[in-house]
């Protein structure tokens, strides 16, 4: 049987964000991927945004990692020259009665110490964006694209670097505490292992709250069940109509259907937002949802041809009848489980965050767990 520091289950972002940083100082870390490729779910099925941190109420992880992810990302593309673009991001008020909810945005921004969020008016919304027609925005300077794929080949390589393991077509399937630590079973391609390991951190994504159920734990009376909430997106085709993000003020339980350039400049229409039952992703709607949404402030977009693009699915702790429900990123020693941190509902700002979530969780290793 062989022998580990520290499994962590789950190789998305954030699980190779967090490996990349344990692995630094300490020895033997493995993170296991059922899939054939690190970073195949929904890590590569987002929009890419570098977001600033206005969606999050004060001292909410998600705030506090967001702002903090959203500085480190920047350092680090500059640094170890990954492709990104600062574009900056209009959050728009179509109507009178929608300035409401940007006074909030801004509120929330300047609460989570976000400090270069500007109001502008009609016509410096033209200067900047011609094609969009809106009654107020909200300027965000700091928000910025990067390309997903391009920020988990970093963290491979570092974890690489560090002479750590990211074991792919390695599926956990059944866990057990001992008096050591923890005993993982399951195949690795194909063939049946057992593992066992001091520390184990479930980044399991869409699947953690299984993980959390398969050591034990009662996931509803915790309330660490999970929703899929599906978002869809269309590409538009031509001239790109608009240079910067494009939100609407948020509606429900997504951030409103938005116009996100990426790294060659075009278009990307979406995602809406769903509750769904199966991990499937197949775009489910229509085109005419979204351009009939998006004609509110962009009304030349009937001019664009509009393709079928990709779909994701975010892994909420909020169900369609609950509010804002945060990040749970938590070392469950107080249930009789030392040494094993569940990370559930990494939802948006997931990517944006998944360096200040790895520095985190490793302060929480070095400080608790760690002998
Ligand atoms: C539509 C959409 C748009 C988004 N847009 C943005 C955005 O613009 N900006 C932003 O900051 N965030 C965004 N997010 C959020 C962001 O994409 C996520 O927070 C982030 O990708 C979560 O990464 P993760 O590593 O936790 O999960 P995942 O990428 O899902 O990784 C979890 C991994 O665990 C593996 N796994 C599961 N079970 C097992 C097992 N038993 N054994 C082994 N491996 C297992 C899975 O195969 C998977 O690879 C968006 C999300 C969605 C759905």
């Amino acid at each position: 049987m062989e022998t580990a520091n520290i499994v962590i289950i789950g190789a998305g972002i954030v699980g190779l964000a967090l490996a990349a940083k344990l692995s630094e100082g300490n020895e033997a870390v493995y993170v296991f991927e059922k899939n054939q490729r690190f970073g195949q779910e929904t890590s590569s099925h987002n929009s890419g945004v570098i977001h600033s941190g206005i969606h999050y109420p004060k001292n909410s992880l998600k705030a506090k990692l967001c702002v903090k992810g959203n500085i480190m990302l920047y350092e680090m593309c500059e640094k170890y020259k990954i492709p990104y673009k600062k574009l900056g991001k209009l959050t728009v008020a179509i109507e009178e009665e929608e300035i409401e909810e940007l006074n909030k945005l801004m509120k929330m921004g300047e609460d989570n110490g976000v400090e270069d969020l500007k109001f502008l008016d009609r016509e410096e919304v033209k200067r900047l964006e011609p094609n969009v027609e809106v009654e107020k925005a909200l300027y965000s300077p700091s928000t910025g694209i990067v390309e997903p794929d391009e920020l988990m080949n970093h963290f491979y390589a570092k974890i690489r670097n560090n002479r750590a393991m990211v074991a792919t077509e390695t599926e956990v399937t059944s866990m057990r505490k001992t008096d050591f630590g923890y005993e993982l079973n399951g195949t690795s391609v194909g063939e049946k292992f057992t593992v066992t390991a001091k520390t184990v951190i479930n980044c399991a994504g869409l699947y953690s709250d299984r993980i959390a159920a398969m050591i034990g734990l009662d996931i509803d009376k915790l309330g660490y069940r999970l929703h899929y909430c599906k978002g869809d997106y269309f590409r538009i085709g031509g001239k790109p109509p608009v240079k910067m993000l494009i939100y609407p003020v948020p509606k429900g339980p997504g951030l409103g259907i938005h116009l996100t350039p990426d790294l060659s400049g075009a278009i990307r229409l979406g995602p809406n937002a769903y509750y769904v039952n199966n991990i499937d992703y197949n775009v489910e709607s229509n085109e005419k949802e979204f351009s009939e949404d998006i004609k509110r402030f962009l009304p030349s977009i009937v001019k664009h041809n509009i393709q079928i693009d990709s779909a994701g699915i975010r892994p909420k702790l909020q169900g369609p009848e609950d509010s804002f429900r945060d990040f749970v990123i938590k070392h469950e020693a107080d249930k009789d489980l030392f040494g094993f941190i569940n990370l559930i509902g990494i939802e948006s700002p997931g990517l944006t965050a998944a360096p200040a979530i790895g520095d985190f969780v490793s302060e929480i290793y070095e400080n608790e767990i760690k002998r």
